[in-house]
């Protein structure tokens, strides 16, 4: 646990999982387990740094730079770096946890790391962003390495971002090395990379879907928020899988499609580019659309099956949870970091032990987004051996990483707690105790 005065989110996401381990037989069957929890909630080391850059007019402008390498049982840290106003060590320590067991449940040898710099990339020019990363990677590059800690992107951090970092990290140490992952493909980027997140969540609640007897994606309503990577690329595999997405959102308001009919590929493209070009979404505002300003889309998209945050964390409050079941959704997915808060969780789980068979299934971010670290392992992978795969080969992979998290939550559920006839496993308890299991036998 924390011994600083105030680090509510790393104290969120740290009690979320106690709570599910100590309401299991876990500590009963293995009781050295209870040293491993206090010895895992420690990072293993924390480096924090600033990070000074001169803006378009010649000032000088400082930043605090940070990477929490959490634990390396299983491998490199590995993790993405967050570059955005409300960064600090409370938030990072949370990502950096979360990440751990995240990383253990892809079953691919990666430990648990996480980064970022408190740095606003909302209303910097191209040429600042630039100067900032190389200048963040100028101090970061003294830390990493291939075989030590491996970052990649998160919110503020995308291709492009990772590509300064990275030219930056080969001149100073003179040397190429797969010491970053979201890399473009002609330096050593994996296909499938930019889309991995958002494509494994939507395979991920295909198997929900599925046990829960409730068919493939087709037809389904589908309510998203946020509009960057993750949500871009979940709406599309929504679509593609024929499902109906009705809404998205940014940092301002929701956007919320009109009666039926959602939103089209292309739209979902054109949203994309106003990202790229730092653009809000009122930009798309049309008959089609309503932007709701100040809102997120929970309340106000009606009755939809399935209900993906893909924005940040605490992104579902109690009441938007308890207005999605009572309208009706079935399945909730985190594509974001903690998405719902607490209170939001313990809504669906409630219900979830409440209703049985017809209840609402939720599903953990640490299990459900797994996909782009996942990806990012692949990557890593092929960096090892100067090899590229195809898109099909690593698609094929990722399906294959996100069936195993989906059963490996499931069965672990099934093993460690008791779930009543009809009743479906809780994926939040069996992923959370599936993971923590994989690290501290690690360690
Ligand atoms: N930021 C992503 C996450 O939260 C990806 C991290 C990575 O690829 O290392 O899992």
């Amino acid at each position: 646990m924390s011994n600083l005065p105030s680090e509510p989110e790393f104290e969120q996401a740290y009690k979320e999982l106690v709570s599910t381990l100590e309401n299991s037989t876990l500590f009963e069957k293995n009781p050295e387990f209870r040293t491993a929890l206090s010895v895992v909630s420690i990072p293993e080391r924390i480096i924090q740094f600033r990070v000074v850059w001169e803006d378009d007019s010649g000032a000088l402008q400082v930043n605090r730079g940070y990477r929490v390498q959490f634990n390396s049982a299983l491998g490199p840290y590995k993790g993405g770096l967050r570059f955005h106003p409300t960064v600090n060590l409370s938030i990072l320590k949370f990502l950096g946890f979360e990440q751990i067991f995240k990383n253990a449940l892809t079953g691919l040898q990666m430990g648990g790391g996480k980064g970022g710099a408190d740095f606003d990339p909302k209303g910097k020019s191209d040429n600042e962003i630039r100067k900032f990363c190389v200048a963040f990677m100028t101090e970061l590059s003294k830390h990493i390495g291939a075989d030590t800690d491996v970052p990649a992107g998160d919110i503020g951090v995308s291709g492009r971002e990772i590509g300064w970092m990275f030219g930056t990290y080969r001149k100073l140490r003179n040397q190429w090395e797969g010491v970053l992952t979201g890399k473009g493909g002609s330096w050593g980027g994996s296909l499938i990379r930019p889309e991995a997140t958002g494509y494994g969540l939507v395979y991920y609640v295909g198997h929900m879907l599925e046990y829960a007897g409730k068919g493939d994606w087709t037809g389904k309503r589908v309510a998203i928020s946020g509009s960057g990577n993750v949500a871009q690329y979940a709406a599309l595999k929504c679509i593609e899988l024929g499902a109906t997405v009705v809404s998205l959102s940014d940092s301002k308001g929701a956007l919320i499609a009109e009666g039926d009919k959602g939103f089209k590929p292309e739209e979902v493209y054109q949203i994309a580019d106003l990202k790229v070009a730092r653009k809000a979404l009122t930009a798309f505002e049309n008959s089609s659309y309503k932007y709701i300003e100040g809102a997120r889309p929970w309340v106000h998209v009606g009755k939809v099956d399935v209900a993906l945050p893909c924005a940040t964390q605490n992104e579902v409050s109690k009441e938007e949870a308890q207005t999605l079941v009572d309208n009706g959704c079935l399945f909730i997915a985190e594509g974001s970091n903690m998405g719902c808060t607490q209170e939001a969780i313990d809504v669906f789980e409630g219900v979830r032990k409440a209703k049985g068979g017809e209840s609402i299934w939720y599903a953990p971010g640490k299990a459900a987004n797994a996909g782009g670290v996942a990806v990012s392992g692949l990557e890593m992978a092929q960096n090892s051996q100067r090899l590229n795969w195809t898109s099909e080969e690593v698609d094929e992979k990722l399906k294959g990483i996100m069936k195993n998290a989906f059963e490996n939550g499931l069965n672990t559920a099934k093993e460690y707690l008791t779930t009543k006839d009809g009743e479906l496993p809780s994926l939040v308890a069996g992923s959370n105790i599936a993971g923590f299991v994989k690290v501290v036998s690690a360690m």
